[in-house]
């Protein structure tokens, strides 16, 4: 493990609390050292108050921020003084300390100071630095792995048992350390946790974890954990993975984002006895609020092992209750086996952070039982963290649910225009958007984890099938559907038209529509509240002359979308159409185009853009709206409907 620290960087960055931003996001770069907000980093300064008294100050990680983009401001400053009288307390519990902490900010609209902030204050040093490290974390998590810490180690290093986070460990600390001489001592690991370092010097504690670090990585490396075989990827099929996710989101009762893992490690890992060393526990107990205790294990009747999952997940809070309230017992994240593995979240988000929890946590254990045998935490020890309330306090604040949350859509023609306006649409509305389109910026033009381009012709079944199992691969299966991609033809009148002009037309603007529902109706029947919305034109019910190749096929993709009510409304499938019109602020509509076509009507571009009975301009964003009106709850109880978007024609009415 090298060191990031580079002095030209360093340079720009003055103060105390400017060192520590920087160090803190060298340490919250790497993954192996801290995964979505785990550890914590601390200053100690000094600030002068408003009667221009000097204090001291400790500025530790906020609550909710992750050290690999953190600010200044996700600091919050605390009494020095009020840390140390808190910390000679003979007890002190979880509300109080939070209450108390708050109650010694400085500052306060500063975020929540970490857990560990009394824990920080006593340890005698202007910086330190706490990871939970893999290669630490994966030594103790094996069998005598205390011992093996101290022949690593030896004496420079301070080993502290596993206890619970929060005061309890600070107090403990605080006994362990009144004889100690700190200056003789480079670090302390908590067994089963993490590693801390300190320094009065920024540079020099950040490169003691990393010392550390390199240390047991080295230990690993020469103690037999190599590099893994190539694997195949996932044979799963997509309409599985869709029962699966389907299974899943009933259980926990809410539209879930499933996502398949089926990268080497996590392949090879799911061919392991996974029985026994997947049934162990968490690498760090601080992931046990994304991943539970342990996974489900699927191999054969997804069912009845999801349903077997629940019943002893139940077992484990009777166990080891005491007043808490259960939580949502289904697994949040499955190992299928040979096949690689699931992670369930309410977003893409979370699902995310849970397969990367996974990633780390699969090769420590693989390495660990390389060394020994891989042993976590007891389940008790677990319990306690999953069920305190300042961990689930860390997911509340993860926000509300949003409309689509949870859900999976598919919209296609998105890679600009109507379709793209759409596709952000529902995005911001909360679901995982799967955006095809037969331009292949597609696949460059979404960044975030919850959009997905894929290039494709959707008048080529293999392509769309393609497209399919990618998404539910992704995200776990498809729940709305937006038949979106259309092509406008020129304008020729019956007694000339080509037959190419035709042939396309209908290509694109009709039978592609019937492909995409014919390959995404067995995915839509295990979706939540599923849906298909036509996007249509006002061309079926008010043609124009000229344009018959592209009314005939909108009035067949109308014609479609009923049929598929009548199909798909047993398996509660819901299949309406919108047929939008005029709606200029797409790339085709460019100023000269409009105002030559204003020009042919004797119109003002303004007067042509608003030329409806609203005397309104019809945005991309309106279409978009209603695509997610159709989509929600709105129209829950409404199927085989059409609606236009078209401001009011005077020809309809
Ligand atoms: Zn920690």
């Amino acid at each position: 493990m090298k060191s990031l620290w580079d002095d030209n960087e360093a340079k720009k960055f003055q103060t105390d609390l400017d060192l520590r931003v920087y160090t803190s996001r060298l340490l919250g770069q790497d993954s192996s050292l801290v995964l979505h907000g785990g550890g914590n980093t601390s200053v100690k300064s000094t600030q002068t108050n408003l009667f221009g008294e000097v204090e001291d100050v400790l500025y530790v990680k906020g609550s909710g921020w992750d050290l690999a983009t953190i600010e200044a401001e996700g600091f919050a400053p605390v009494k020095m003084d009020m840390l140390l009288k808190m910390s000679e307390l003979k007890e002190l519990d979880d509300t109080s300390m939070v209450k108390y902490q708050r109650l010694a900010m400085t500052n306060p609209s500063a975020p929540n100071p970490s857990v560990e902030a009394i824990l920080h204050a006593i340890i005698p040093f202007k910086f330190v630095d706490h990871t939970h490290t893999d290669a630490v974390v994966t030594i103790t998590n094996t069998e005598n792995g205390e011992d093996k810490i101290k022949e690593l180690y030896g004496p420079k290093v301070l080993i502290i048992p596993y206890i619970m986070p929060g005061f309890v460990l600070a107090k403990l600390i605080y006994d362990m350390t009144r004889d100690v001489n700190w200056d003789e001592l480079e670090g302390m690991v908590l067994l089963n946790h993490g590693l801390f370092t300190f320094n009065d010097d920024a540079k020099k504690s950040y490169e003691k974890t990393i010392e550390l670090v390199d240390i047991a990585e080295l230990y690993l490396k020469n103690n037999g954990a190599c590099s893994q075989p190539q694997e195949e990827s996932s044979n799963i099929p997509a309409l599985e993975l869709a029962q699966i996710r389907s299974e899943v989101s009933a259980l926990k009762g809410h539209a879930t984002i499933s996502i398949l893992n089926d990268s080497n490690g996590a392949i090879n890992f799911s061919k392991q006895n996974i029985e026994n060393i997947s049934q162990q526990g968490p690498l760090t107990p601080d992931h046990v609020i994304r991943t539970k205790r342990i996974p489900v294990i699927l191999n054969e009747n997804y069912k009845e092992e999801l349903d077997n999952y629940v019943t002893s997940y139940k077992e484990y809070f009777e166990e080891n209750k005491t007043d808490e309230t259960l939580l949502n017992p289904a697994p949040n994240f499955a190992i299928l086996k040979n096949n690689g593995t699931l992670s369930f979240g309410k977003n893409a988000k979370e699902a995310n952070i849970i397969k990367d929890i996974n990633d780390h946590t699969f090769e420590a254990i693989l390495r660990a039982e390389k060394l020994c045998v891989y042993t976590a935490l007891d389940a008790k020890s677990i319990f306690d963290v999953e069920y305190w309330e300042l961990e689930q306090a860390k997911l509340k604040k993860a926000g509300s649910s949003l409309e689509f949350a949870g859900k999976v859509a598919l919209v296609t023609g998105g890679a600009s225009g109507i379709g793209l306006s759409i596709a952000k649409m529902l995005k911001a509305k909360g679901a995982a958007v799967v955006v095809l389109d037969i331009n292949p910026a597609v696949e460059t033009l979404f960044t975030s984890s919850d959009m997905l381009g894929i290039r494709c012709d959707l008048t080529s079944s293999g392509d769309i099938q393609y497209a399919i199992n990618l998404a539910v691969q992704n995200f776990g299966g498809i729940d709305i559907v937006v038949s979106n991609a259309g092509i406008f033809t020129p304008s020729e009148n019956l007694d000339s038209l080509s037959d190419d002009n035709w042939n396309k037309s209908m290509a694109i603007n009709l039978t592609s529509h019937q492909k995409l529902i014919k390959y995404t109706a067995p995915f839509l029947k295990l979706g939540i509240d599923p849906t298909i919305i036509m996007v249509a034109s006002k061309n079926f019910p008010a043609p124009g002359k000229g344009a018959a190749a592209y009314s005939v096929a909108k009035a067949g993709q109308t014609q479609l979308a009923r049929l598929a009510a009548l199909e798909l409304g047993e398996f509660g499938v819901r299949v309406n159409t919108l047929h939008p019109h005029a709606v200029f602020d797409t790339a085709i509509w460019t100023p000269e185009v409009l105002a030559s076509r204003a020009e042919n009507y004797g119109m003002t571009v303004e007067e042509y853009k608003t030329n409806n009975v609203l005397k309104t301009e019809i945005k991309s964003d309106n279409v978009a709206q209603l695509v997610c009106s159709m989509a929600g709850s709105a129209f829950a109880k409404t199927t085989g409907a059409q609606v236009a978007i078209d401001g009011g024609s005077d020809r309809i009415i």
